[in-house]
């Protein structure tokens, strides 16, 4: 595993390449850090391939969201009304009911051309569980509205496509040819996605410029069971799918700014690995690291939480572009 140390998301590949497989340099350890952030310090940033935005790109990009969101309006509990909400000033959304907002997904595994590598079905039901359950609030977290409705898993063998890299000219062809329904419409691709990267996904606010790119990419030992320990309990599933729904990573911005732009998710100045208890990068006296969140980069065995802001954002981020 040394050698083939996973990263949940990829940024660009360029940084992956040059940084990943270098041995890490003998330091101190540094005992605010984890024994993995230690052993790993030139892979610490580099984990996930969901774009980090700049501070520039987060307003343009809020500043987007908040008049998309104005001119559809906010989603109503049934019955009518606004209930709920409250808010911070923006305004915390109404969040609608744990499981009302029930999200058709479409499963695409990827094989070579011999037709090995790709997940069994029973590997998909699996990762699709944890999914679901991570989102009902199952496994600790707060409920939200989405529930996953697995439609149908498709089979393809290509050995071009079982091995493309985020941003290739092979990943858009694949995608294209398999890509099923509208925004609205989840479909996760699984492979054995290269550069060290365990997946990336594709923001609510991405759809309109180039749909059929709209989607989850997971590494396939990621799954629940796969080879990919500490990363095989199928979080990188529900980490990609929250940025699919609109989440940001919790250090986003670091300990500056709208940081991932959710009041309840503590600041953090860089990404936690492993599961470092008590991890404060900010230090701003409130509360520790976010490293138990499943927008965070720690263990699948350390990650196990959305919070209520995230329920609200991803609510209304996912109403306001896939509805
Ligand atoms: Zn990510």
């Amino acid at each position: 595993m040394n050698s083939k140390t996973k990263f949940i998301c990829g940024v660009t590949s360029a940084l992956f390449t040059a940084a990943m497989f270098t041995a890490p340099a003998m330091a101190k350890p540094n005992p605010n850090q984890s024994a993995w952030e230690n052993a790993n310090p030139n892979a610490k940033f580099l984990r996930c391939g969901t774009e980090d935005l700049t501070e520039s790109q987060m307003q343009a990009a809020e500043d987007q969201f908040r008049k998309f969101s104005a001119l559809k309006g906010k989603p109503t509990k049934p019955g009518g009304g606004n209930g709920g909400g409250g808010g911070d000033g923006g305004g915390d959304p109404v969040v609608r009911p744990a499981g009302s907002v029930s999200i058709d997904v479409y499963f695409h595994v990827i094989r070579d051309d011999n037709g090995n590598g790709g997940n069994t079905q029973g590997e998909v039901d699996a990762q699709m569980q944890v999914i679901e359950n991570a989102y009902s609030g199952g496994s600790g977290g707060v409920p939200t509205p989405f529930t996953f409705n697995l439609v149908e898993t498709t089979y393809t063998n290509n050995s071009a496509w079982y091995s493309a890299s985020q941003g290739s000219a092979a990943e858009q062809q694949m995608k294209t040819a398999l890509r099923v329904g509208g925004p609205e419409t989840l479909n996760i691709y699984s492979y054995n996605v290269g550069g060290g990267l365990l997946g990336w996904a594709t923001f609510p606010s991405s759809y309109a410029s180039n749909p059929d790119y709209d989607g989850v990419v997971i590494l396939n030992s990621s799954v629940p069971g796969g080879t990919s320990a500490p990363y095989n309990e199928g979080d990188t599933g529900t980490h990609e799918v929250g940025h699919w729904l609109g989440l940001y990573h919790t250090f986003q911005g670091g300990c500056n700014g709208g940081g991932d732009q959710v009041s309840d998710t503590a600041a953090e100045r860089s990404p936690a690995y492993g599961c470092p208890v008590g991890r404060d990068t900010c230090r701003k006296g409130g509360e520790p690291d976010p490293i138990y969140n499943f927008m965070d980069y720690t263990d699948d065995s350390c990650m196990f939480k959305f919070t209520p802001g995230q329920a609200a954002r991803a609510d209304l981020q996912s109403f306001t572009y896939r509805e």
